[in-house]
């Protein structure tokens, strides 16, 4: 039983509460003022793009909107939190009760969303000395005020996830709502997206929930997966020896595929959460809602299963996870098949949104390919990719050789200059074809389709 808690930091350009710039990358603390710093006296001004963002979030998740919305204090103690408590939201988010779709190689799988609030994020925190950045150990930690006051989205899920794979394929498709609604990087490397899953385990057949733990920051997709993986595992051995699993809060480390606890479970109770008495209610317009409910694009789930039928579902869910899905149909309209569109846009495609595409151009590289040597039709799909017009030209001239009495009289010379090989080849060594065909190859210049120079030196080397 998986249920995954979510943070995306809403790439807005100025931070929650004050003015200052919401930038990554900058100099440490360069980007502050007394209002993110907590000085006495300071007020908060909320953020009236990150409260619409959020909305948009919540709709894209099929949540409701709260008509009254509440920030609250969360406290809690650490040097990353100048105020000594979250500006966050309660019993009374912005947005509840949604559910988001995530298709599967047997069908659909709905999960549901509990809630999708906002609140400020907390600075950032450096440990020097110790191991790997971890706080054990650590001669002293550095704090970064830039983070402090960035906004932030928290999306809590239902336990509704069923296993370390369909929680990675849920976090892909959210990430690419985020993406496509524009609100957020969602780059979590870079921790603009951060992911922690409450885990369970329970006998087949059985009902109700047992103790879970709580799986802290893992920073990648695999992570998420290969963390739920063994804090699953280490659950069910528990059990299976007798014991009891103990509600706690986990850290994955990749680097050993092992989990270690960092601190028990904290409950609500402990944040003494109370209204913040320096901001009014935050009631949305019905106006601005329906508004923004008329700006969300097609969920990702739908576009998987209508591209399924011509591509199958795994090219499918990858093409729309990447977000590349939008360049299929455009390519399969100049007469290419959709599996190799969807081939080459997953594998050859090598766009970065820089400089736009040109299908046209994809579509007679892609029918080409097996006439271009190897390196030239990678070079034309990098040209391609970025709708280079010209080199794209340029390359598809230099066709490979296909001309067989051509590549006839090249092999007729290397078996001509390779006596030994060849006879070590007739005497079953299969291995010495690869240097005889790279012989061929070298002829060339690069300049034939490896795969027919292989099939040509058979046919005259086994009779
Ligand atoms: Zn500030
Ligand atoms: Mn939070």
């Amino acid at each position: 039983m998986i249920g995954l808690e979510i943070h995306v930091q809403l790439k807005t350009r100025t931070k929650m509460f004050c003015r200052c710039a919401n930038g990554w990358g900058d100099e440490p603390n360069t980007r502050t003022c007394p209002v993110c710093l907590a000085h006495p006296g300071t007020l908060p001004v909320p953020n009236r793009q990150a409260i619409e963002w959020t909305i948009k979030l919540g709709l894209a998740l099929g949540c409701e909107i709260a008509p009254r919305a509440v920030f609250h204090r969360k406290h809690y103690v650490y040097p990353d939190l100048a105020k000594s408590y979250q500006l966050s939201q309660y019993d009374e988010p912005l947005c509840t009760g949604g559910s988001f779709v995530v298709p599967g190689a047997e069908g659909e799988r709905e999960i549901g969303i509990v809630r999708a609030h906002l609140e400020e994020d907390a600075a950032k925190t450096i440990h020097v000395g110790g191991a790997a950045g971890r706080i054990a150990g650590a001669d002293y930690s550095l704090v970064d005020f830039n983070r402090g006051g960035v906004p932030l989205v928290e999306i809590v899920t239902q336990p509704d996830v069923r296993s370390p794979d369909e929680a990675r394929r849920f976090l892909q498709l959210l990430r690419q709502t985020v993406v496509e609604l524009g609100i957020s990087d969602a780059e979590m490397e870079k921790g603009s997206l951060r992911c922690d899953a409450n885990v369970s385990v329970r006998e087949v057949g059985e009902t109700g929930f047992r103790t879970k733990t709580e799986l802290k920051n893992m920073n990648s997709f695999k992570f998420v997966s290969d963390g739920i993986a063994a804090e699953l595992e280490r659950q069910a051995s528990i059990y299976e020896r007798g014991d009891d699993v103990v509600q706690q809060t986990l850290h994955y480390d990749p680097s050993s595929g092992e989990v270690a606890p960092l601190r028990s479970k904290e409950y609500a109770d402990d944040y003494r959460y109370f209204p913040e008495p320096d901001l009014v209610p935050v009631e949305p317009a019905r106006e601005l809602v329906e508004r923004l409910r008329n700006e969300i694009p097609e969920p990702p789930g739908g576009r998987i299963r209508r591209l399924e039928p011509d591509v199958g579902f795994s090219l499918a869910s990858e093409l729309v996870s990447a977000g590349r899905d939008p360049l299929l149909a455009p390519i399969t309209a100049h007469g290419v098949d959709p599996k190799a569109a969807a081939n080459f846009l997953m594998n050859d495609y090598t766009g970065d949104g820089t400089a736009a595409p040109d299908p046209a151009l994809i579509a007679e590289t892609i029918k080409k390919r097996r006439e271009l040597p190897p390196d030239v039709y990678r070079q034309a799909a990098e040209a391609a990719s970025v709708g280079n017009a010209t080199a794209v030209a340029e390359l598809l001239e230099q066709t490979a050789i296909t001309d067989t009495g051509e590549l006839d009289r090249l092999i007729d010379q290397v078996v001509a200059e390779n006596e030994s090989q060849v006879a070590a080849y007739r005497g079953g060594k299969q291995g010495v074809l690869g240097f005889l065909v790279g012989q061929v190859m070298k002829k060339t210049q690069g300049k034939a389709d490896p795969r027919r120079v292989n099939e040509l030196l058979r046919e005259r080397l086994d009779t």
